[in-house]
């Protein structure tokens, strides 16, 4: 079972819309306008068969009544079918087609950003069709499906992954999902819009999206990250959602600091505070020796990581700190006893 496909994911859509879900040229034509379907003049011929251009990696198709007609071209069906994952069997040269064109669509979307714009305002124009329960409806079983997926794909052994229609690697799934669920739980028009993106392109580009994964934070603002950066992102995501189950602990040794183990950085220039000349975390602001920004060295400006700081994220209470502070003193009280 794979229940991580495209298809599904608009099927959460069309489902809390009450709305039947359009045939498969419609939908990548809905959601991903230009990208795949192309429409082409009819000239006369209304219902001439839609045709895929190998090339171009584009399906060219006519529109019959405000519908995209798809004729009886098997191919253009199978390669759809794969995409969307409406269509099981492994015939190998639609998946293989299908496969090309989720490696040309996740190039285009690494190169040219205009293109994840455009995708963010199409998601969010058709999510404002979901209104009051409708759209909390939405939103819940955006959750169900994360969490089926997660727990699907937990049951699955090495082979059954491997032999899927398009296998994803652990760390692009995780990867996927952990942006989707950064964004949903910041419960804004936008942040929903590229929450559900991040679902819509995860399953449609399959493995493809880790190049998404590298390039873009979970806002789709390219950055440079460092793939390391994504190891056990499975618990980082088990984190946003339940971050009352994890307390904060402290390892080090710099009890002599106001904030022990904490990196300060520039608010304006982004520099590494803690190795200017002569910073003391226990002044209540720091001129940043680079760019002369007066920052503020208080609790409230900590934050878990740089995306959490733009956001103005907070996930941990004063009182974890706290406590995680001296819990460290009261082990190194111990240790020291000890040794003397
Ligand atoms: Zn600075």
């Amino acid at each position: 079972m794979d229940s991580f496909r495209f298809g599904n994911v608009l099927s959460l859509y069309y489902q809390a819309r009450e709305k039947k879900q359009p045939s498969q040229l419609d939908l990548l034509d809905v959601w991903l306008p230009g990208l795949i379907v192309r429409e082409v003049e009819s000239n006369g011929n209304t219902k001439r068969e839609a045709e895929y251009q190998d090339r171009e990696f584009v399906i060219d198709a006519v529109r019959y009544h405000g519908s995209f007609y798809a004729g009886s071209s098997k191919r253009v069906s199978q390669i759809t079918g794969r995409l969307i994952g409406t269509a099981k069997g492994n015939q190998e040269k639609e998946r293989r087609t299908a496969s090309l064109i989720q490696k040309h669509l996740a190039g285009e979307l690494v190169t040219d950003f205009e293109v994840v714009t455009r995708l963010q305002e199409t998601v969010k124009d058709q999510l404002s069709h979901l209104q009051g329960k409708a759209h909390e409806a939405f939103y819940v079983s955006l959750y169900t499906f994360i969490e089926t997926c997660i727990n699907e794909r937990k049951g699955m052994d090495e082979y059954d992954r491997l032999s899927e229609l398009f296998p994803m690697d652990d760390e692009v799934f995780e990867g996927v999902l952990y942006n989707a669920v950064y964004q949903l739980e910041q419960v804004t028009e936008d942040s929903i819009a590229n929450g559900y993106l991040w679902l819509l392109l995860g399953t449609l580009l399959r493995n493809e999206t880790g190049r998404l994964v590298r390039l873009y934070d979970s806002s789709f603002i390219p950055i440079r990250r460092q793939m390391s950066e994504t190891n056990e992102v499975l618990d980082k995501l088990f984190y946003l959602l339940k971050p009352q189950a994890y307390q904060s602990f402290y390892e080090g040794d710099d009890l002599d600091q106001r904030f022990p183990g904490i990196e300060w950085y520039c608010d304006h220039c982004r520099a590494h505070l803690n190795e200017q000349e002569g910073f003391d975390d226990h002044v209540h602001s720091w001129k940043c020796r680079v760019c002369g920004y007066l920052n503020r060295i208080e609790f409230e400006e900590i934050y878990d990581n740089e995306e959490d700081w733009q956001n103005g994220i907070h996930r941990h209470g004063k009182e974890d700190f706290e406590r995680a502070l001296k819990q460290r003193l009261a082990e190194k009280g111990s240790k020291g006893n000890g040794s003397k």
